[in-house]
């Protein structure tokens, strides 16, 4: 092990110059260690990047003052904590002051990654060759933890954007071992989806949770499932315990979640033994904030804000990515990687309402999967376009009238039990519900927010 100041760019130049699988034996180590261990490396490699930044990006430097607090001391949580936040705004609007004018040359730009946002607006950020490296180590570091045989086909099912290497089609490797990876876009009627994973039967699914709901519904329907098939993994979405038990009933796989985010690459992958996550600490430092800026504990919510360890092209430092999380207890699987116990969702996800202390938000608790069992209802979306009015789009043939009665009384109930003052529901029934143009699908949307 090198010493305390090089670890973090050990393991980036062992990815750059050995590749992911000699990383990934770093990766093996530094994974077993606890929190405190590792937070001393992270704040060390922060300090260096923040320094780099300061001094060759112009967002950065313009804003110089606001850093020297943990720039001038030994590195603390406490002085890492007076670094202001980047919003998603900051990353759309200053995305050419936020680009280093120069970097060493390992952190040349290797590509640009593309989220579209939920205002349809794209968050693009440059990627260094050392970051992307550093994230395919933790790619490996996946593989072993869910003891992937990369010898086996995969196939992914995900939006492609135009013009990129995946877009291509033909045949490409998912790992050491050779195995193809076939991907499909996510707008592929679901049906053609079924058909075109029975002819390549792969071992190994990748796919949004919403994608892989609708996968294992038309499934069950249709009594498909083929005996080669190990895992189904998803990301990019919101994951409940219903989805893990669907993918048991239907297809006798487990179902392998990672969070993860195109701007900074995995931000936390699924412990082997439980459904919970370990936080990447080689790669980001990921902070669980507060409402009321302290650290959450065990059990509490709070915004995720994350940091690059190695992205020097183009720094995100305490990045603000909207979502939020529950932070877990100590896992007992032997890793000492922070936990989150679940990741929550958006900010727009969140149901807004007003209070007698003002305006309040909440998680909102709605019959979404008595929609499916109860009502012959293939997809459905739940709107709040104001305060007291919601919108329930429904993809289904037109339920009858007690039904729908049945159906407005169930989803009010819910909705209706955290709130102070009635609400009115809409059923509207729709042809379609599209995804966003990020492929991603959202069951629950505030329209009203100011973002
Ligand atoms: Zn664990």
């Amino acid at each position: 092990m090198p010493g305390e100041r090089l670890l973090l760019d050990a393991i980036a130049s062992t990815a750059l110059l050995r590749g992911p699988r000699a990383a990934d034996e770093f990766l093996q180590k530094t994974e077993l260690w606890r929190p405190e261990q590792l937070l001393p490396h992270q704040l060390k490699r922060l300090q260096h990047v923040l320094h780099h930044a300061v001094d060759a990006v112009p967002f950065y430097r313009e804003r110089a003052a606001a850093y020297a607090g943990f720039l001038q001391a030994e590195p603390s949580l406490d002085s890492w904590h007076s670094v202001p936040w980047l919003s998603r705004a900051d990353v759309l609007d200053q995305r050419e002051a936020l680009r280093a004018g120069r970097f060493p040359p390992e952190q040349q730009v290797e590509r640009e990654a593309n989220s579209s946002g939920s205002t349809g607006r794209h968050v693009s950020v440059l990627v260094s060759r050392a970051s992307s490296r550093v994230i395919d180590a933790i790619a490996e570091r996946d593989h072993r933890w869910h003891e992937r045989d990369t010898a086996l086909s995969a196939a992914a099912i995900r939006a492609v954007p135009r013009g990129t290497k995946l877009a291509g089609g033909g045949k490409r490797a998912w790992g050491r071992g050779g195995g193809r990876l076939s991907v499909l876009e996510v707008h592929t009627p679901v049906r053609e989806q079924l058909d075109w994973l029975l002819e390549r039967e792969p071992a190994y699914i990748a796919t949004y949770a919403s994608n892989a709901r609708a996968l294992l519904q038309a499934a069950k329907a249709r009594g498909i499932r083929w005996s080669a098939l190990r895992e189904l993994g998803t990301f990019g979405e919101v994951v409940d315990d219903s989805l893990r038990q669907l993918a048991q009933a239907v297809w006798g796989v487990p179902l392998v979640d990672a969070y993860s985010c195109v701007e900074l690459g995995y931000l936390a992958l699924q412990c082997p033994k439980h459904p919970h996550y370990h936080v990447q600490s080689e790669n980001v430092l990921l902070e669980v904030v507060k409402p009321d800026g302290g650290s959450a504990l065990p059990g509490e919510t709070g915004r995720v804000v994350v940091s690059t360890l190695h992205n020097y092209a183009m720094p995100l430092l305490r990045y603000d990515l909207g979502d939020y999380a529950v932070v877990g207890q100590p896992c007992d699987c032997g890793r000492g990687l922070p936990v989150l116990e679940r990741v929550v969702g958006r900010v727009r996800n969140l149901m807004r309402l007003r209070t007698d202390e003002g305006d309040d938000v909440l998680w909102p608790r709605y019959a979404s999967n008595v929609l499916g069992k109860y009502f012959a209802v293939r997809q459905f979306r739940l709107t709040q376009v104001a305060y007291e009015d919601f919108v329930l789009a429904l993809v289904s043939d037109p339920l009858g009238a007690e039904k729908e009665a049945n159906l407005r009384r169930m989803v009010l109930q819910q909705l209706e039990r955290n709130v102070p003052h009635p609400l009115n529901l809409e059923i509207r029934y729709v042809s379609e519900i599209p995804r966003g143009a990020g492929g991603k699908f959202e069951d629950f949307v505030c329209d009203f927010r100011e973002e």
